[in-house]
């Protein structure tokens, strides 16, 4: 059901890339629009959203822009791993409230990992200060351009 619901305009991400909610941003650009998220799972959590295009999910997206849209996704996963040197780094994104999807404008999380550190849960816990963020965003953002 939640699969395949109507794209809700309203949406958290639509209303960041209206500009009406603030996002720490690390590259933007016609096609995509990377920020950090705001319940990080791990120092440099980066979330990448398509632009002008109405997808809730993977599966709504149009073939046609997803090329364009997964160039940066390796770029921002590139940018991540370079100013933050991880151990490893989860690339990864969730189709459907039952699958652990709670904002429904599609995205892929960019998680950096660390041998010696857990990871935080999803979406949930204590939101990160912006301070904070912006600190990691402006260790990013060189390499994202
Ligand atoms: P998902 O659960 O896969 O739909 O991922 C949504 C992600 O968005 C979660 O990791 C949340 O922590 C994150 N998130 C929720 N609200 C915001 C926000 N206003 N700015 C940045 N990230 C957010």
């Amino acid at each position: 059901m939640t699969l395949h619901a109507d794209y809700d305009p309203d949406n958290i991400f639509a209303k960041i890339l209206r500009g009406d909610m603030p996002s720490v941003k690390v590259f933007e650009d016609d096609i995509a629009l990377a920020f950090m998220d705001v319940f990080p799972q791990s120092d440099g959590h980066t979330l990448v959203i398509p632009k002008q295009v109405q997808a809730r999910n993977f599966l709504d997206m149009p073939s046609e822009a997803l090329g364009a849209y997964m160039d940066r996704v390796q770029n921002v996963a590139r940018a991540v791993e370079k100013a933050l040197q991880p151990d490893g780094l989860v690339v990864t994104q969730f189709n459907g409230a039952p699958a652990g999807q709670t904002v429904f404008h599609l995205h892929f999380h960019i998680i950096p990992r660390w041998e010696s550190r857990s990871l935080a849960g999803h979406a949930s816990g204590q939101m990160a200060e912006i301070g904070y963020l912006e600190e990691i965003a402006n260790k990013i953002r060189p390499f994202a351009e």
